[in-house]
């Protein structure tokens, strides 16, 4: 029953629902995974996969955003949306979290210095304790200029109107580090997010992408989303590009940021060339 509820709420739907039909043979419950992923956290077999954001005028690089990596040992690799609810689910969140965010920004301070870091945290993540502390004190170890450090937090945060949470917010954008709307416009109170919510970034769910070049609906809600982002000066991300046709709506429409498949696959820093490259002109020219 967790299984099935999960799927119904999983972003990554049909991705996560395969996968589930394929465990049931193998596992009894959710709750044996859970066992598994806290020995994986303990021994930090978490790892961080990196994709690129393009900036759509220039064609540079902008940033990459961070996303966990678990490959269980006798089953392979588990889809992220799953692991990241069961972590939520059994009290882990908050050591996945760290993991993710230690070995990102450690690795970025070997990169380029003009390429941001996009990291996610869940809502759960940011209401924990002083959590800006936590930040401040990770990126104060391994270096890192806070203004090259972004989070990703979903409309959830929302949810119970937490003080703490918008504390944490206003302190961590004081200290440089910038703040992303994740899934922007799929949650339950989009507008009273763009009211309540201080943040530097709006990043499109990938779902407006779905028949972009022949649903004229969603071109339209691209170009509204474009102008409101300008309007209100937010940073406007467009994820899951994953076609030309796709990319150079984005494009025409005026979108800052680009973000899917077609400008590259979430893979391992040692993989992207471009993060370790000294010169600025990072150019994607055969898609710009
Ligand atoms: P998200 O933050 O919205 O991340 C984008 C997801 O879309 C990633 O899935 C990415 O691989 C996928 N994606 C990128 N380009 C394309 C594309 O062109 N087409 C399609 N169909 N998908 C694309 P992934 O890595 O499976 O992560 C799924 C979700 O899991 C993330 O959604 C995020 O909510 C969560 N997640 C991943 N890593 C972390 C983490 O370290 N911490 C937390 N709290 N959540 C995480
Ligand atoms: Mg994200
Ligand atoms: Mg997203
Ligand atoms: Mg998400």
């Amino acid at each position: 029953a967790d299984i099935a509820l999960y799927c119904a709420k999983a972003s990554d739907q049909e991705r996560v629902c395969l996968f589930e039909s394929h465990m049931q043979t193998q596992f009894e419950t959710r709750k044996e995974l859970a066992e598994d992923l806290r020995g994986a956290i303990t021994r930090c077999e978490i790892h961080v996969a990196y994709q690129v954001q393009v900036d759509v005028k220039s064609g540079e690089v902008r940033g990459v955003e961070a996303l966990a990596r678990w490959t269980h040992p006798t089953h392979g690799p588990i889809p992220a949306p799953l692991f990241v609810s069961i972590a939520e689910e059994i009290g882990l969140i908050n050591d996945l979290g760290l993991l993710v965010l230690t070995q990102a920004c450690s690795e970025a301070t070997k990169w380029n210095e003009g390429v941001k870091i996009a990291v996610n945290i869940s809502s759960l993540q940011l209401q924990s304790v002083d959590i800006f502390n936590v930040i401040k004190k990770i990126i104060g170890d391994v270096g890192l200029d806070p203004r090259r450090l972004e989070l990703e937090i979903t409309e959830s945060v929302l949810l119970d109107r937490r003080e703490e949470v918008f504390q944490a917010l206003y302190h961590l954008r004081h200290f440089g580090v910038s703040v992303a709307m994740d899934d922007f416009g799929t949650g339950y109170s989009s507008l009273a997010v763009l009211r309540d919510i201080q943040f530097d970034t709006i990043k499109l769910d990938k779902s407006f992408m779905r028949d972009l070049t022949s649903d004229p609906v969603n071109q339209t809600l691209v170009k509204f989303v474009g102008e409101l982002s300008t309007l209100l000066r937010k940073e406007l991300i467009i994820e899951g590009i994953e076609t030309a046709e796709q990319y150079e709506v984005v494009r025409r429409l005026g979108c800052d940021t680009a973000q899917g498949y077609l400008l590259g696959r979430p893979s391992p820093a040692s993989h992207l060339d471009y993060l370790h490259r000294r010169e600025p002109g990072l150019i994607f020219g055969s898609i710009a």
